[in-house]
């Protein structure tokens, strides 16, 4: 196979490269590289599939070109991430979600939600559509953060979502649209679910930071349930007056 071969080859491909002596290098700038977990490295993502970056060194006319070239690996990475997600809801696991919050270093504004009279829908209806119910918000929490958004089963019917943004009020809204949606698409269970809301600013734990979103969610059940509450220091005196 000639050079202008393999070239034809890689621009059949949708390619973009360079080849121009030992350094060469063949490239696809639209691919994006995605998490930066160690399992993740040298992975990028298009669409819905995943590449794995690879050398190859060919031989022509006696000179050696390298190769980069992106392996599909779409499969393999479809498996890896399904084990990091639970069954019922389809969103991340309580470990996985520990692990992202070890990692996260950036300014985000982390949401406890519980759902409302939860254990009602079990003694009512059974175990079985108690699950669905899981599943039907677990769905909802997906169709309604982005990419760069984070949501994980927590705890039984605890999510926590962890949004990359410090807009409090967009965060609000979103949070407020999900649980519409939620008594909504519940039918005649009309069920909704409360929500704490706080801000990490990489200046307290992240830890901390969620216990802020424990005490915002136990006001939100405290005042009626079926609202949001956003932490601000005053919920903690509340909190004290009422627990001593
Ligand atoms: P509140 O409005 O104060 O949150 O009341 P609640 O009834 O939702 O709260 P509680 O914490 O008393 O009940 C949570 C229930 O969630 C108890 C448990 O049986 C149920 N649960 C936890 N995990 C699962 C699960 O995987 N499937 C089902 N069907 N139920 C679960
Ligand atoms: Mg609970
Ligand atoms: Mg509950």
């Amino acid at each position: 196979m000639s050079l202008e071969n393999v070239k034809e080859l890689l621009s059949n491909f949708g390619w973009e490269y360079k080849i121009s002596g030992n350094d060469d290098v063949m490239y696809s700038p639209n691919y994006k590289e995605i998490l930066k977990e160690e399992v993740y490295q040298n992975i990028y993502k298009k669409d819905d599939f995943y590449f794995k970056r690879k050398v190859k060194f060919i031989k022509l006319d006696n000179i050696e070109y390298k190769i980069e070239y992106l392996e599909d690996v779409t499969k393999y990475i479809e498996f890896i991430i399904s084990l990091k997600k639970d069954k019922l809801t389809g969103l991340y696991t309580r470990e996985e979600l520990e692990s992202y919050v070890s990692r996260l270093n950036r300014s985000s504004i982390i949401v406890l939600c519980d759902i409302d009279d939860f254990k009602k829908v079990n003694d009512t209806y059974g175990h079985q559509i108690g699950d669905q119910v899981l599943t039907l918000l677990g769905t909802i929490i997906r169709e309604n953060i982005r990419k760069n958004d984070f949501a994980g089963r927590y705890g039984g019917e605890e999510f926590l979502v962890i949004f990359d943004t410090n807009k409090i009020d967009l965060v609000k809204q979103r949070i407020d649209k999900i649980n519409k949606e939620f008594k909504l698409r519940s039918g005649k269970l009309k069920l909704t679910f409360s929500a704490g809301i706080s801000i990490y600013k990489g200046d307290k734990k992240i830890t901390e930071t969620i216990k802020d979103s424990d005490v915002a969610l136990y006001h939100a059940k405290r005042n009626g349930k079926n609202r949001s509450v956003v932490y601000d220091a005053s919920l903690e005196e509340t909190l004290k007056k009422i627990t001593n």
